[in-house]
């Protein structure tokens, strides 16, 4: 088992991606909860973003995870959110949930770690947060959970020239958060976004899925403010 405490890397300087194309449909109705759960960024929405969280949502449905975002009571965000197994749009697209150009509710404040942008907290202002539909303990992530995933590092890799640090929620919060959890392939995820393989990537094409196809809330989703 992989201890999600430890998983890191940081991008090279080299082999930047060039295409920064991704096709990423808002989630149904979420510009109306941005309002409850993001801030403005207290760096350069470009050049102030240095790190990519990655997140799992202990939960079984991405309508279960966008259901924290509607919460009166502690709710939270993230940037993108990548569909369970099980649900119509995996194999097909990514919903984007909150504009990369704030900061999305992911990481506790006081959360930090020495070898993440030099121990810094505040991590949400300098940060975007993935989050990847499933229910950890005995749920594995698909093979295209995994490279729509590394995909989107691609994609931020491209955009955001500072961008340094791709770093798991566990490393950054250990006391409280094991997300992406021991099943989350650190290894393949990160050849995958070092070495492209973008020929190999399925498209993140974005097909018209009614919600009705969406299975029902059902989540207890990981994050927080
Ligand atoms: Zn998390």
């Amino acid at each position: 088992m992989n201890d999600p405490k430890l998983y890191q890397f940081d991008l090279p300087q080299r082999g930047r991606p060039q295409d920064a194309a991704l096709s990423d449909p808002w989630y149904p109705g979420v510009q109306s909860y941005w309002d409850r759960c993001t801030s403005k960024r207290s760096v350069d929405p470009i050049y102030g973003i240095r790190a990519v969280v990655i997140h799992a949502t202990a939960g079984a449905s991405s309508a279960g995870a966008i259901s924290v975002m509607k919460r009166r009571d502690d709710p939270a965000s993230f940037h993108w959110l990548v569909p369970d197994e099980d649900e119509a749009q995996h194999g097909h697209l990514v919903w984007a949930c909150t504009p990369e150009a704030l900061a999305a509710w992911h990481v506790r404040n006081a959360a930090s770690h020495p070898g993440v942008n030099g121990g810094a907290g505040r991590v949400n202002h300098w940060s975007l947060g993935i989050e990847v539909v499933n229910a950890q303990k005995n749920d594995p992530f698909s093979a295209w959970q995994i490279e729509a995933t590394a995909r989107l590092v691609r994609y931020c890799w491209a955009k955001y020239p500072n961008l340094r640090h791709v770093v798991s929620h566990a490393k950054l919060d250990p006391g409280r958060r094991s997300d992406p959890g021991g099943n989350f392939d650190w290894g393949r995820f990160k050849s995958l976004v070092i070495e492209g393989a973008d020929n190999e990537l399925p498209a993140l094409v974005a097909k018209a899925v009614p919600l009705s196809r969406l299975r029902s809330p059902a989540a207890t989703p990981c994050c927080e403010v």
